[in-house]
């Protein structure tokens, strides 16, 4: 993509209503724009991070089996009541329709998936099912202060999988959570984040959280370093502020962002919707259910929060928005054809490449830029570099620069 025709610049400030790193640092590069408190558009160059991470989530809940689909966001007032969360849930958002409908947005799903699910589950062989969408969710949040890490509207997936015993939601949850740990390996978060006991203190327990340990988090965790485990705030006095697994009491305190958190529900959900299967015997028995969320939103904004210097945002390889920055700095016709060239054959070799070609904009301008938007690698074509057959090479993660010569950077790249 070449960077004169992007609709978005880059700016100096945004509004001081946003106090979060994540915001200000997506807001000057111009990732994502605020509509209003948690409520954000992503932009061109948002967008693309959001896919890559929407995509390795889509890519590991399939490869363990997850079947994707989409379900409405406008939920009758029928299926809440049914669960008691119509009046329980706090942060749900209630609209009335024509006549005396009453209708909820989606906060979460268990609501919409159970009698979905039901509806073609009838004996236990039609179980085990996983279901999953990457959906937009609402929720009327009280404090939207952290940028996209608490929208009122963010996105979601949520998987629901359906089993004949406990014993096979049991093997299920333990492959879900190796799952959760390729996604955040892969968005480049896996070393600052740790497994967290939501109670009880043992893996046996039916909830955990991943919990990702930076100073924007808004949850405070209990880190045992020889475990690699946390503990919740929320269960720590439970625990006489000992380890559950090696009852190690020098824990570390730390604040931590929820980037995910999976629940065995039981029949939580099932129950209510009478949703039963025959077994062999042909008796009834009621469907046991998980459930599996991580918000690609809020990943993105821990992303930042993790990865970010004075300069601006330093993201990982596999969620970065491009490749390659590619970055002109050249002044005659000459000159810019050879970069223009350069530009296409990487392009032509399937590498995304953001191209700087902008005539008009200085060297300091486009490296500020180049700083902000943190793609993964810098190249810069100019009269010098052309002159001597080469480019200049910056990893974003480095201070150093080098001078390849162009045929050797070709040859790795193309
Ligand atoms: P929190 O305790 O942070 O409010 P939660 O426990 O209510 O989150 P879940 O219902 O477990 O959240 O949702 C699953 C995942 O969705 C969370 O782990 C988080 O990654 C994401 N998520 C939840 N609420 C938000 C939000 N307001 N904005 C962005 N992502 C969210
Ligand atoms: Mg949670």
């Amino acid at each position: 993509m070449r960077q004169s025709q992007l609709f978005t610049k880059t700016q100096k400030q945004v509004s001081e209503e946003e106090v979060s790193v994540n915001a200000q640092l997506l807001m000057r590069a111009g990732f994502v724009d605020r509509l209003f408190a948690g409520v954000y558009t992503m932009l061109p160059l948002g967008l693309r991070v959001l896919a890559k991470i929407e995509n390795i989530i889509r890519a590991e809940m399939n490869r363990v089996g997850g079947q994707e689909v989409l379900m409405p966001a406008l939920h009758p007032k029928e299926n809440w009541l049914a669960t008691g969360r119509w009046d329980a849930l706090d942060v749900l958002f209630k609209l009335n329709g024509s006549g005396d409908k009453e209708y909820a947005l989606g906060a979460s799903h268990e609501e919409v998936v159970t009698p979905l699910v039901k509806k073609f589950a009838f004996s236990y062989k039609d179980l085990p099912q996983a279901v999953y969408q990457i959906q937009t969710k609402f929720r009327n949040e009280a404090r939207a202060k952290s940028g996209i890490l608490r929208g009122r509207e963010f996105r979601m997936k949520d998987m629901y999988s359906f089993h004949h015993n406990q014993a096979d939601l049991d093997e299920y949850y333990s492959q879900m959570i190796e799952a959760y740990w390729r996604v955040y390996t892969r968005c480049g978060i896996r070393e600052q984040t740790y497994l967290t006991f939501a109670s009880g203190g043992t893996f046996s327990q039916y909830s955990h959280e991943y919990q990702t340990v930076t100073n924007a988090g808004e949850d405070l965790i209990y880190v045992c370093d020889q475990c690699q485990i946390a503990i919740n705030q929320e269960i720590i006095a439970d625990t006489n502020n000992a380890c559950g697994q090696c009852k190690n009491t020098d824990l570390r305190q730390v604040k931590a962002i929820e980037v995910g958190n999976i629940f065995k529900l039981g029949t939580k959900y099932s129950a209510p919707f009478n949703f039963t299967y025959t077994d062999e015997n042909n008796t009834s028995q009621p469907v046991i259910m998980g459930c599996y969320g991580i918000g690609p939103s809020r990943v993105m904004g821990t992303i930042v929060e993790v990865h970010h210097d004075d300069k601006g945002i330093i993201w990982p390889a596999e969620v970065a928005p491009f490749t390659i920055h590619l970055i002109s700095l050249c002044q005659t016709s000459n000159d810019v054809t050879m970069a223009n060239e350069l530009y296409k054959k990487l392009t032509d070799a399937g590498i995304e490449v953001l191209y700087d070609d902008r005539p008009d904009a200085r060297a300091g301008e486009k490296f500020a830029d180049s700083d902000l938007l943190g793609i993964p690698l810098r190249v810069i074509v100019s009269a010098k570099t052309i002159a001597a057959h080469t480019v200049e090479v910056k990893p974003r993660s480095s201070a150093e620069s080098s001078l390849t010569p162009l045929t050797e950077f070709l040859a790795r790249y193309v």
